[in-house]
Parts: C-alpha cells; sequence; structure tokens
C-alpha cells in the first residue's frame, strides 16, 4: 500500500488589471507553490482566495471592489493585493471581514498572509525542514532556501511532480537575504534546496552584481560569498551546505572548506551504494568513483564531516547489493548516516518496480545498516577526546535549585561536584541542527545561545560530545 500524503491548502486567484499586475500574480503564485499550496480554479475549493486588484481607474476600483464583494460571498476568506492595496481604508471601508490588505509587489506579505489564513500541511515527503526545525529554529540560525524543485527524476521521490523543476533564486537577493538574517543575529546560515549542486543551471548561472563586483549563480560563489559575511561582532558565521550531490564541481567548494569559508560539512544524500540500485533509484552524479573522490576531499581538508542517508529495502535491492552497501559504508567512514526502509510513496515511479522486498528484510537491514553506522559514529567521535573543537551554543540550562538537580543526560546528572552547574547544549561544525549529534557542556555558567565558543572534549558516546568551555 503506497503511503497516502496530506492533500495540500489550495488558494484560488482572481487577477484583475494590467500586464504588469499579472506577472505580480504569477510570482505570488510561484511562491506558494513553493510553499507548498494548489490552486483552485473555484471559489467552493478554495481554502482562501487572493484578489489582485487594479486602481488605475475608478472604474477599475470599482470593478475590484466588485470583485473583493464576490470572493467573500462566494468563499469568505479573502486577501487583497495590488494596486488598490493602497487604499486600504476604502476596502476596509466596504469589506470589514477582509483578512489582510497589501500593495502592489509585496510579495512577501502576501504569501504572509496567506500563511496565516491557510496553513500550508507539512509533507514529510517533499520538505526541506523537519517540521521540528520549523517551529524551532532559533535566532542564531536560519536556513536560507537557494532554490526550489528539481530537474531531476529519482524514482522513489515526488518533489519534482510537486514542487516542479529547478527554479534558482538570484545569487544577489541571496546574498541580501543572508546579510539581513546575520545582521539580525544568526551564527549559522544553512543552505537549502533540493539540489544544491545543481544551483543557477535553469538560470544559465547568470551573474549578479553584489557589492560592486559579479556573483555568478553557482554554488561556488555563492558559498565563498556567504562565507565572507560578518556578525555586527565581527564574526564569521557558519556556512552549512545540505543536499550537495556529488557532481563534478563539488570538489572547488573543498578548498573553501579548507580557508574557512564554509563548514567542513558535506550533506550528499547518497541513498544506496550499489550501482545496480542507484541505476534503478535513477539518482544524479551516479558515479563509480565516490569513494576515491572522499578521499581526496579528506586529503585537503581533512576534519571535514560528511553526512548521508541511505534507503535500505529499494525494490530488487538483493542481498549482494546490500552487501556492497555494507562494505562502502565501512569504507567511506562517513560520520552521519540517517537509514531509512523503502515506503512506497503515492505517485512515485518506484513503486512499480519488480522485486519489492519483505518487510522483515527491510527491518534486518535497517538494524545493521544503523549498527554499523553508530560504531563508526563511535568511533570518529571518541578520536575527537581531548580536543578543543569550536562550538555554537543552541541552549542553556536553567539554573537549578540546590536539591533538584535538572535532567541533563548522562553527563551532567546530579554529581556531588558539579550539582549546581549549569549546563548548555551546542554543537560542533560536524553537527547540523536537528539532524546530527550534540555537544554537551558543564559549567556552562554566563554561556547564552549563539555564542561561539572553543569546548575541551571530555568524554563521546554513539552520536554526542561531552566536554567544558576553555
Ligand atoms: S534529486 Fe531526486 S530525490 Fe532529490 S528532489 Fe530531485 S528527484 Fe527528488
Amino acid at each position: 500500500m503506497a503511503t497516502k500524503l496530506p492533500s495540500p491548502p489550495r488558494v484560488g486567484m482572481v487577477s484583475l488589471g494590467c500586464p504588469k499586475a499579472l506577472v505580480d500574480s504569477e510570482r505570488i503564485l510561484t511562491k506558494l507553490r513553493a510553499n507548498g499550496y494548489d490552486m483552485s480554479p473555484d471559489y467552493a475549493g478554495a481554502d482562501v482566495v487572493l484578489v489582485n486588484t487594479c486602481g488605475f481607474l475608478d472604474s477599475a476600483k470599482e470593478e475590484s471592489l466588485e470583485a473583493i464583494g464576490e470572493a467573500i460571498a462566494e468563499n469568505g476568506k479573502v486577501v487583497v493585493t495590488g494596486c488598490m492595496g493602497k487604499e486600504a481604508d476604502v476596502i476596509r471601508a466596504r469589506f470589514p471581514e477582509v483578512l489582510a490588505i497589501t500593495g502592489p509587489q509585496q510579495y512577501e506579505e502576501v504569501v504572509g498572509a496567506v500563511l496565516e489564513a491557510a496553513p500550508p500541511v507539512a509533507n514529510p515527503y517533499v520538505d526541506l525542514v523537519p517540521e521540528a526545525g520549523l517551529k524551532l529554529t532559533p535566532r542564531h540560525y536560519s536556513y536560507l532556501k537557494i532554490s526550489e524543485g528539481c530537474n531531476h527524476r529519482c524514482s522513489f521521490c515526488i518533489i519534482p511532480s510537486i514542487r516542479g523543476d529547478l527554479a534558482s533564486r538570484r545569487p544577489d537577493a541571496i546574498l541580501r537575504e543572508a546579510e539581513k538574517l546575520v545582521a539580525a543575529g544568526t551564527k549559522e546560515l544553512l543552505v537549502i534546496s533540493q539540489d544544491t549542486s545543481a544551483y543557477g543551471v535553469d538560470i544559465r548561472h547568470q551573474p549578479r552584481e553584489w557589492k560592486g563586483h559579479e556573483v555568478r549563480a553557482h554554488m561556488t560563489d555563492l558559498a565563498r560569498e556567504l562565507g565572507m559575511l560578518k556578525t555586527p561582532e565581527g564574526e564569521t558565521p557558519w556556512v552549512r551546505l545540505h543536499y550537495v550531490y556529488p557532481y563534478p564541481h563539488v570538489d572547488q567548494v573543498i578548498p573553501l572548506m579548507a580557508e574557512g569559508l564554509v563548514l567542513p560539512y558535506l550533506d550528499i544524500p547518497f541513498q544506496h551504494a550499489s550501482p545496480k540500485v542507484l541505476k534503478s533509484m535513477k539518482r544524479p552524479a551516479n558515479e563509480a568513483k565516490v569513494l576515491e573522490r572522499i578521499r581526496n576531499w579528506r586529503s585537503i581538508c581533512p576534519d571535514m564531516a560528511i553526512r548521508s542517508s541511505f534507503v535500505v529495502g529499494f525494490p530488487g535491492e538483493m542481498d549482494e547489493d546490500f552487501e556492497y552497501l555494507l562494505s562502502w559504508l565501512e569504507e567511506a567512514q562517513l560520520d552521519r548516516v540517517g537509514a531509512f526502509r523503502f515506503e512506497p510513496v503515492e505517485g512515485a515511479a518506484a513503486n512499480a518496480l519488480p522485486d519489492h522486498v519483505p518487510d522483515e528484510v527491510k527491518e534486518e537491514r535497517y538494524q545493521r545498516v544503523m549498527d554499523l553506522t553508530a560504531r563508526i559514529s563511535a568511533e570518529k567521535l571518541a578520536a575527537k577526546v581531548g580536543k578543543t573543537i569550536d562550538v555554537l551554543i543552541d541552549r542553556v540550562d536553567e539554573v537549578a535549585p540546590a536539591d533538584e538537580g535538572p535532567d541533563r543526560g548522562h553527563f551532567d546528572a546530579p554529581h556531588p561536584e558539579h550539582h549546581h552547574d549549569v549546563g548548555a547544549t551546542g554543537r560542533s561544525k560536524a553537527d547540523a541542527p536537528e539532524i546530527d549529534g550534540e555537544v554537551h557542556l558543564r559549567d556552562a555558567a554566563g554561556l547564552k545561545p549563539g555564542d561561539f565558543v572553543k569546548v575541551l572534549v571530555e568524554e563521546s558516546d554513539e552520536h554526542d560530545l561531552f566536554g567544558v568551555a576553555v
């Protein structure tokens, strides 16, 4: 049985006015699509109706007001935008029930009003950021979306059919957003997209002017520019790259990591290692020499952490494919690994492939991948004990009453000497929020979220490190 997907909210659009207004409507719809909305051709099927108005002539204004009235009568939930939005008082006087009014080209505001009126439904199969991440993103780290959609057609994936082909943002717009985020307190930028290495392919890497020079719409150029931003305190924010496919040009980003402009961290969703399974998955950049390239990257940047995810039990995965994956993992020594049991998602081409793997076999393979990768992770973390690493603080515990130590996990559970300790939790350069491990600190009084600190690592386990600020 294929997994049923939650249905996205639907937006109805009434677009009035000149070609400029039409372009505005298209941009708004594009942004709404990127946020997971569907379009409704009629009032009845819409969760909210957007009226893009024209205010050029009195007759156009009247037409706009009539359209608003009709949308309210037919649907009830109406957001108004466009040229007549400048006359919000006139609209409010006649239709006090209008949910929000924004002016022309106020795309973010319109999208914000729709998000509020009909919140999008979380869909784990297409959302880039974990649901918990969206709710918890604190001020000191921010996701930076550089493109939407994808040009590939991996057989297990429904993203291209929902989000469309790759649509890259302009590099100057991304950099402006990043600069604002950093000025407002962001210490870590998490670059996300469906396929970060393909950034700019659709717009032919067209350069744009940024601070007196040209920046191409290309992952390497963008990464370098992001790495040159400075926080108000003069610190270099962390720049972390997610969803990078190992195309040849990824090699150009590794020197930026060695220079400290980009975190020595690559999130590459390999999904499998067996050439046969990768072929049937239709994975991009599926080439045989990945292990050699990983070795090469590590020789340039020895501290590099690689995170990846793998699917076990893909249709047609035989014992020998799975054994291949295990020995590949042993050799690749990845730092962080997530594993998933194959699940047929409604609409995915892979569902029609022959030789589906029985659930108990999937489960056993999943356990074996988890055991192997947990061992590798534990060994890699143990090698950090005694070293001093950079940590970004995420949380600092409340000061605990003297007789009730807070539950802070095994490290700073009540201990005669540490009884009044304030603990803190942060992440090293090797840990992305929500998906990787953490660094737990003792004696952390005085620290606050967003602080960069040097930490002496004292202990480790399978996923986390434990230490003290030095
Ligand atoms: S690369 Fe493949 S898995 Fe990733 S979004 Fe594109 S089609 Fe889906």
